[in-house]
């Protein structure tokens, strides 16, 4: 059975249909890379999963229960977690005070503290730092760990990679490796294909908010999801 069954979704930002009619399904464990050309509508399809953005048409089914009109906060009590784009720190409280304040959010489980840092060694020295004095990787660190904490079956990157440098990329990705390897569900957007195509098992681009490629990565080459991107597939 699928984790998340999306079918019809549509979701606007005033006239402006961002979201028209997606839908798709995930089954647990899997990875599946969200890509596509900037305002293709990425950042509203994973806003509106996590319940930050209202879905104005269509369902979304999670772990077999209707989670469509489900505000935020009980979404991530569900097991859903969003890393947004920008990272969104608190960034005068601590990177402990934000990695705390998320488990109030969330459910108990095998990430605490102790794991997240464990996970991200860096974090560690720097737990009493105030998110915003981190580096670019600490911050996505702490974002993508403060996600962690909540304990969520279902975890939305958006574009974890931007603003870091390949080097500091890698190593947030090699991370991300180890969870997907541990069994999460991801759904990843990401801006750089051949990442996106190497760490997915499936693939959807988007073009102007409806779906235009949907398949396993292996399926595809990097040229033919480019020209989809441009909608020249
Ligand atoms: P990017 O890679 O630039 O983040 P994206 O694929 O994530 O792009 P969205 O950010 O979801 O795309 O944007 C989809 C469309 O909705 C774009 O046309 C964008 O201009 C518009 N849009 C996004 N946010 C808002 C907003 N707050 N108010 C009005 N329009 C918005």
């Amino acid at each position: 059975m699928a984790l998340l069954e999306i079918s019809g979704l549509t979701a606007r930002h005033g006239l402006l249909e961002a979201v028209r009619g997606v839908s798709f399904s995930l089954e647990k464990g899997k990875t599946l890379a969200l890509v596509g050309a900037n305002g293709a509508g990425k950042t509203t399809l994973l806003r509106t999963l996590a319940g930050a953005h209202r879905a104005a048409a269509g369902r979304i089914e999670f772990a077999g229960a209707d989670v469509t009109n489900l505000p935020s906060h009980k979404r991530a009590a569900a097991g859903i977690a969003l890393v947004p784009e920008g990272r969104r720190l608190f960034a005068r409280m601590t990177v402990e005070e934000n990695l705390l304040l998320a488990r109030a959010a969330g459910r108990p489980g095998r990430w605490t503290l102790e794991a997240v840092f464990e996970a991200f060694p860096n974090l560690l020295e720097r737990r009493r730092s105030r998110a915003g004095s981190l580096s670019g990787g600490e911050q996505q660190a702490t974002a993508i760990g403060r996600a962690l904490m909540t304990n969520p079956d279902l975890l939305l990157l958006d574009e974890i990679s931007l603003g870091l440098s390949p080097l500091v990329v890698d190593r947030v990705y090699r991370q991300l490796n180890a969870l997907m390897s541990s069994g999460a569900t991801i759904i990843l957007v990401e801006q750089d294909l051949k990442r996106a195509l190497g760490v997915a098992d499936s693939v959807i681009c988007m073009l102007e908010g409806r779906i235009i490629l949907d398949g396993r990565a292996g399926d595809f080459t990097r040229e033919q999801v480019t020209d989809a991107y441009f909608g020249l597939g």
